[in-house]
């Protein structure tokens, strides 16, 4: 994963922004939201309840054009607010009346609307533009793909600015309408039930709808030429799976991965509750970056994901993401941990079920293969900074801290803290420390000197298999690990966040 890059003199110029604490009732919307590693991510003053978007792509030449109409509540009497967005605006209306508006920073929108907006109530605010995301660049890099039939928006911790305008943080969730117009024999896909698809004139409109909460860095568009394939599930779920018709020898094993899509969010079901969303499947297109990402309902999968064969694992990875990281997402970027420890585990999880070497088995090879001096140890996955954000201590740490708990807690308290808090914080955002105080609520332990230890303490931890029965002395000095095997297997997914 592309990790996003501040440089300092836009860290500098953010923290100098000073939103003046006039007397006046109405007052400017702050530039960011408060995200502490990411200072310019998402607005303040006000929340979008949904998007709208309406656009239209050319694939020869990367012009994207747009009308985006957001549903938005003032949480304050708003002379000015911003939007984050790095496209060209050619209009933007408010409440139906032409607002002014100016950029700044790194993708700034200041919009000054004609009337200030009054603290409660919906104001309506439509933005048209056009532009070709991939010249749009933040520090010389830009998040859009461009492949040979098109091009791809999938990146964390944001990529919508380079599609469409938003308040970019995961605190501000809505639902989304994405409607797109592409040239007949190209495919658009996106997030949610695909709606409907209508040709004229040479083009094709896609209509897609997410009719729950989604962030932003989850909403994703694939334009190119694919392959689709549909099911549905045994509750009825529609599962809608897009291949490039461009993938070469990885063409198979996407295909043998991807399509046990409804297998997985079956057997997460078993683990995690009730799958959250209105949609199931995944996306394949022919673009050279590593990664993999749980955009909402649809995860974006790289083809080197299949270089090796199927790759069920980094399925199961994204899929238990949908749970963990998109219904129940981040407070603050520093969050991380409740992401990605929880979509690791799942990988162990399945190992143990498919017989492949217990999460218990992981846990201890990846703690005994890294030794104490390891840096690895010094990455703290309760807060890991923004340039250490998806560092393999955030996965791999952070799960041997799922499993000390599971150690801790036993069994049947853990899973049905694994399976409680989804449905908890169905739909909402979590601190770290929320997991905490409901782990220690299910299990009735203070469990708050473990997690300290585990997410907030540098250094090499002790860790071992708890002893087999209560009473029971502790194991004899533990026999050699030995590598599970889904060990290599799990550790071909480490590149999901990384280019
Ligand atoms: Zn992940």
């Amino acid at each position: 994963m592309y990790r996003k890059v501040i440089a300092p003199s836009v860290l500098a110029a953010s923290l100098l922004l000073v939103i003046p604490a006039s007397a006046a009732s109405s007052v400017q919307g702050a530039p960011g939201i408060g995200d502490s590693y990411y200072p310019e991510s998402g607005n303040g003053g006000y929340d979008v309840s949904h998007y709208d978007l309406r656009l239209q792509y050319q694939p020869k030449t990367d012009l994207l054009e747009g009308t985006a109409t957001l549903l938005t509540t003032a949480k304050q009497d708003l002379s000015r607010f911003n939007l984050d967005f790095g496209l060209k605006v050619s209009e933007i209306r408010v409440n139906g009346a032409k607002a002014k508006f100016a950029t700044s920073g790194a993708h700034e929108l200041e919009v000054t609307p004609a009337q200030p907006l009054a603290k409660g109530k919906q104001a309506t605010v439509v933005v048209k533009y056009a532009g070709k995301p991939s010249e749009f660049k933040i520090d010389g890099w830009s998040a859009w793909q461009r492949t040979p039939d098109g091009g791809i928006a999938a990146q964390e911790p944001d990529s919508a600015v380079w599609w469409f305008p938003s308040n970019d943080h995961p605190l501000d969730k809505a639902t989304f309408d994405i409607s797109i117009n592409v040239p007949d024999g190209t495919q658009a896909i996106s997030n949610g039930v695909l709606q409907s698809q209508t040709s004229k004139l040479g083009w094709t409109r896609y209509n897609w709808r997410s009719n729950k909460p989604q962030a932003t860095y989850l909403a994703t568009l694939a334009i190119g030429k694919f392959d689709i394939t549909t099911d549905k599930t045994a509750s009825g779920l529609p599962i809608l799976n897009a291949y490039s018709k461009d993938l070469g020898d990885n063409a198979g094993a996407a295909r043998a991965s991807v399509e046990r899509t409804g297998e997985v969010a079956e057997w997460l079901e078993s683990v995690f509750g009730p799958y959250p969303f209105n949609a199931l499947g995944g996306y394949v297109p022919n673009v050279p970056t590593g990664f993999a990402l749980e955009t909402q309902t649809r995860p974006f999968y790289s083809p080197r994901q299949f270089a090796n064969g199927a790759n069920v694992s980094v399925v199961v990875h994204e899929l238990a993401h949908q749970w963990y990281g998109d219904s129940v997402s981040v407070d603050n970027w520093k969050d991380i941990w409740v992401n990605e420890g929880f979509a690791r585990y799942s990988q162990w999880l399945w190992s143990e079920k498919e017989g492949e070497g217990t999460a218990q088995e992981l846990a201890q090879w990846a703690y005994d293969t890294r030794p104490a001096e390891d840096p690895f140890w010094q990455v703290k996955p309760g807060d890991p900074g923004a340039e250490n954000q998806f560092h393999g201590a955030v996965y791999d740490r952070g799960a041997i801290a799922i499993q000390a708990l599971r150690n801790e807690v036993g069994d049947e308290k853990f899973f049905q803290i694994l399976k409680g808090w989804p449905t908890e914080r169905a739909y909402g955002n979590v601190k770290v420390g929320d997991f905490v105080r409901y782990a220690e609520k299910i299990s009735n332990k203070p469990l708050a000197q473990l997690f300290d230890t585990w997410l907030y303490t540098p250094g090499k931890p002790a860790f071992g298999a708890p002893a087999a029965k209560p009473g029971a002395r502790a194991q004899a000095p533990a026999k050699p690990a030995v590598e599970p095997k889904s060990w290599k297997k799990i550790a071909a997914t480490n590149n999901i966040h990384e280019h």
